[in-house]
């Protein structure tokens, strides 16, 4: 603003319609002088940044909409209520930003109120991924770009604007299309704006970024947020050579180093690094892989959750069959872990990362459960 000549209040103005208000067009900046609202629709803040293209709405509540931007790409994000009546696990995607320490479940801050419906949030960062994991719609496409802040943070304010009645955004996970730590910069900023107190406001803890495992922007972040965001892992297997056939990057950032990483991330107190580890047929879902993994994890404070593969047109990988499930739950339960068999939500709209927006509409996986899941 002061270089536009303008005073300082007028940031604070435009700040608060774009964050608060999830008002992105200056044309409607009603507080602002004309002059100023027609520099700022020069200057590009205009509509358009974000606009939804398709929303799927599943028969679990599970809302996926396919994004595009200005360029034309398309990425996905993904609002996933709450299932009703679940306590302190939350579901899906949500469980990296679970409630564990929080204020009990499913309370609504005015008791006498009909119960709020709390809803995660799943964003892009990227279009496409560079990292090349093999599993995964995103990797097998490839980096096509970075997203910016304003893309990232449009995400939120778009999901936030397609909330439905009684329901309250409560966490945002960075676990749809993207590495993104691998756009460390933007990734950071929309860290600071999402939990910014004059604009969305989240706590840093109901954010949860998910990594393949940059080693040295894990630490930045560390470092950056005080530890305070929460952190999910992508890790999938308990050795180098199994975890490398699955995830390129391994080979660049080998187990011992990521583990070190993880083992140096300033967690406060009581809080725990989120596991993810996607169970693909054949490749990492046996009962010696978990022993492994229990060995591996021991010096972190961690919660895991067991992900079945999702097929994706791409691969003929899949997920293991459910007794192979169980059973490697079974080995990392017995070992004293917090250990959780979680499907990706929104099983009838093409659920896996990234799938949306490259078949298009087509539905395709027909949900793999787990024992204890209800359908959806
Ligand atoms: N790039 C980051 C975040 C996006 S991917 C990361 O890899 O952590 C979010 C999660 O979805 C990752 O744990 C990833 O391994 C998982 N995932 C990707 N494709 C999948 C598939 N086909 N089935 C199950 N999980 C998948
Ligand atoms: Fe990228 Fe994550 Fe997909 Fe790997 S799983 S290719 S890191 S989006």
């Amino acid at each position: 603003m002061a270089g536009l000549g303008e005073r300082a209040y007028a940031a604070k103005q435009v700040f608060d319609w774009i964050h608060r208000r999830g008002v992105v067009d200056a044309a409607a900046m009603t507080n602002l002088s004309a002059r100023l609202r027609a520099r700022l629709t020069e200057g590009g803040l205009a509509p358009g940044v974000v606009v939804p293209e398709r929303v799927h709405r599943s028969a679990d509540g599970t809302r996926k909409i396919a994004v595009r931007l200005r360029d034309g790409a398309l990425v996905e994000t993904v609002l996933l209520p709450a299932v009703s009546g679940s306590t302190a696990e939350p579901d899906a995607d949500a469980a990296a930003a679970d409630d564990e320490d929080d204020d009990g479940a499913a309370s609504s801050p005015v008791a006498t109120d009909a119960p709020r419906t709390r809803v995660t949030q799943c964003i892009s960062t990227q279009v496409g991924c560079a990292m090349g994991c093999v599993f995964c719609a995103s990797g097998i496409a490839g980096l096509k770009r970075h997203l910016g802040p304003e893309e990232i943070i449009g995400q939120v304010l778009l999901g936030r604007s397609l909330l439905e009645e009684g329901e309250d955004l409560r966490n945002v996970v960075y676990m749809g299309m993207g590495e993104p730590l691998n756009n460390y910069d933007a990734t950071a900023r929309s860290l600071r704006l999402l939990t910014h107190p004059d604009g969305l406001g989240l706590s840093t803890r109901r954010v949860t970024v998910s990594t393949s495992g940059l080693v040295p922007e894990i630490g930045r972040l560390g470092a950056d947020f005080g530890g305070t965001v929460a952190l999910a892992i992508s890790l999938h297997a308990a050795d180098d050579a199994t975890r490398s056939a699955l995830m390129p990057i391994n080979r660049k950032y080998p187990l011992a180093e990521l583990m070190a990483a993880l083992r140096a991330y300033p967690l406060p107190k009581r809080r725990r690094i989120t596991i993810e580890y996607t169970l693909v047929a054949q490749r990492n879902d046996d009962a010696a892989e978990a022993k492994k993994l229990a060995k591996l994890l021991r010096s972190v404070p961690v919660k895991i959750n067991l992900i079945p593969m999702n097929p994706i047109d791409a691969s003929s990988l899949g997920p293991p069959a459910r007794d192979r499930v169980l059973a490697f739950q079974k080995v990392l339960t017995d070992a004293g872990y917090s250990c959780f068999v979680r499907r990706r939500r929104g099983d009838d709209v093409s659920a896996a990362c990234g799938q949306l927006v490259l078949i298009g509409a087509k539905p395709k996986v027909k949900g793999f459960r787990a024992a204890g899941e209800t359908p959806g």
